[in-house]
């Protein structure tokens, strides 16, 4: 429709989140009251009643923002396998007890990598007299020997330029540099750091040197995992900031530049360490299950406040919310906090292979995984026939901005591993514009999350877990994998 049946409610908040202070709840908590049902086709009095209650108190509480400063500021950064890891675990248990949700702990197996002494300088020639680096290990990179490791650098940019050099890298540190400026480029080159260290020892090259996959810097660098196949060569990477990267490509066009590196990062045996579960059971088929997921750990650096605290707080706060309705939902609305999906993704497996006889009855995934923008839209990842049977659950939407099907992908990366099982996906999606300006960089903290955008965002995961769990149909399940979908628009 073109005008938003929850402009006044959504016009109201705003200006109440404005002239209070950010964190603090405002007073209005009165539920804000439903559109008559004629306004809206296809929902009943109750379901709008519901989205009242659903989108209202999202707006206007707070709860979310202050959640996310307990996450961010009390617990900290929360890197799996790390004591603040499990401090996170025992957050997530007691907040959900506070909010009357059930919730329970499983267990998952997680990698154990720790950060180190790291430094690393452009070494001094007859052309410069040496530049300290700005950069941060990359996770699972190997350690330098104790006295760090010199060698010559040799720039490429792609996976195919380094298959070219073949062995010329023997011996030498591989500077892995792109052009990445918008979010939308982050697919494009993240294989330079996820998988262009291991194919660089390969090669026999003794480091590798990524550029932050960043799109803002101020000279600061941007971790990320980098996987080495088992039992296969590793060797130290790290990621440089933008600006050094642009100094290195600058330096080698004039003659050969040596780098000297040190890392001392450790890979420690895996730790035990929990999904956390919780769930609002259904009124009429609750082994029906509508799934809000959201990754719990985070890197060491920063506090992860886009990355994934907001995710976090948000499929909390939709949990909350929809616990206090006067009528549970049809189906199971079941929140899944996962641990790892940084630098191993053992959460997303341990819950699929957990939980695999039920899969065929999970009826919608949805994975808030993009940071804590405001609310742009919604994606499916279905069978024939979705966007018809969910248009008129959009409508409480528009207020929020977000009253519209996207195209582009639906998933999240701890959903992918339940993608055999043909679960739908559904894509609550963020502007995510902003988001690589700190992701995974230690600017990652509360300051950068904007209460007023993650109190949509929360209001429109919370009505759209409704919906689909409230929807008379069920959204037929996909035939064909994710990637088949049509990338997001640029
Ligand atoms: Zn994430």
């Amino acid at each position: 429709m073109s005008t938003s049946v929850f402009a006044l409610p959504v016009s109201l908040a705003l200006h109440l989140l404005t002239s209070a202070a950010p964190a603090s709840p405002s007073p209005a908590t009165a539920p804000v009251k439903p559109p008559p049902a004629s306004a809206v086709k296809g929902l009943t009095a109750a379901q709008l009643d519901a989205a009242g209650r659903l989108v209202g108190p999202a707006l206007t509480e707070g709860h979310s923002y202050a959640r996310l400063a307990e996450l961010t500021d009390g617990v900290g950064p929360r890197l799996s396998g790390s004591e603040s890891a499990e401090a996170a675990v025992q957050w997530a248990l007691r907040s959900f007890k506070a909010d009357g949700v059930k919730a329970w702990k499983e267990p998952v197996k997680v990698p154990h990598w720790v950060r180190g002494e790291e430094h690393g300088e452009i070494v001094t020639s007859e052309r410069t007299r040496g530049l300290p680096l700005s950069l941060m290990a990359l996770g699972g990179s190997a350690p330098t020997p104790p006295e760090g490791l010199t060698a010559e650098v040799v720039e490429v940019g792609s996976l195919e330029d380094l298959a070219a050099l073949g062995d010329q890298v023997k011996g030498r540190i591989v500077f892995f540099n792109h052009d990445m400026s918008e979010a939308a480029d982050y697919g494009r080159f993240a294989g330079m750091r996820s998988r262009g260290p291991a194919l660089a020892a390969k090669q026999g090259a003794v480091a590798a040197l990524v550029r932050s996959l960043a799109t803002a810097s101020l000279r600061s660098p941007h971790t990320g995992a980098t996987r080495f196949d088992e039992g296969g060569a590793r060797l130290p990477a790290a990621a440089v900031s933008v600006e050094d990267a642009l100094t290195l490509h600058r330096m080698l066009q004039g003659g050969p530049v040596k780098v000297r590196l040190v890392l001392g990062c450790s890979e420690l045996p895996d730790a035990d360490s929990s999904n956390v579960v919780a769930e609002v059971r259904g009124r009429e088929k609750p082994d029906e299950v509508v799934l809000l997921g959201a990754h719990l750990d985070s890197w060491d650096v920063g506090t992860g406040a886009h990355d994934d605290g907001a995710g976090v707080v948000m499929v909390m706060e939709a949990a909350r919310l929809i616990a206090k309705l006067p009528q549970a939902p049809r189906r199971t609305v079941r929140v899944v906090l996962f641990m790892n999906e940084e630098n191993g993704l053992r959460g997303g497996r341990a819950y699929a292979e957990a939980h695999a006889k039920e899969l065929p009855k999970h009826v919608a995934a949805v994975e808030m995984d993009a940071g804590g923008g405001p609310p742009l839209g919604v994606s499916l990842h279905a069978g024939p026939g979705g966007e018809a049977l969910l248009r008129p659950w959009l409508a409480p939407l528009d207020g929020l901005g977000a009253g519209r099907f996207m195209v582009g992908h639906a998933t999240g990366a701890d959903l992918s591993p339940m993608e055999p099982a043909h679960v739908p996906f559904v894509g609550v999606r963020v502007d995510s514009s902003r988001y690589f300006d700190v992701h995974h960089s230690m600017a990652d903290t509360l300051d950068k999350v904007d209460p007023r955008d993650l109190s949509r965002s929360t209001a429109a995961v919370a009505w759209m877990a409704y919906a689909l769990a409230e929807a008379p149909a069920l959204l037929a399940r996909p035939t064909g994998p994710e990637s088949d979908n049509p990338p997001p628009k640029k």
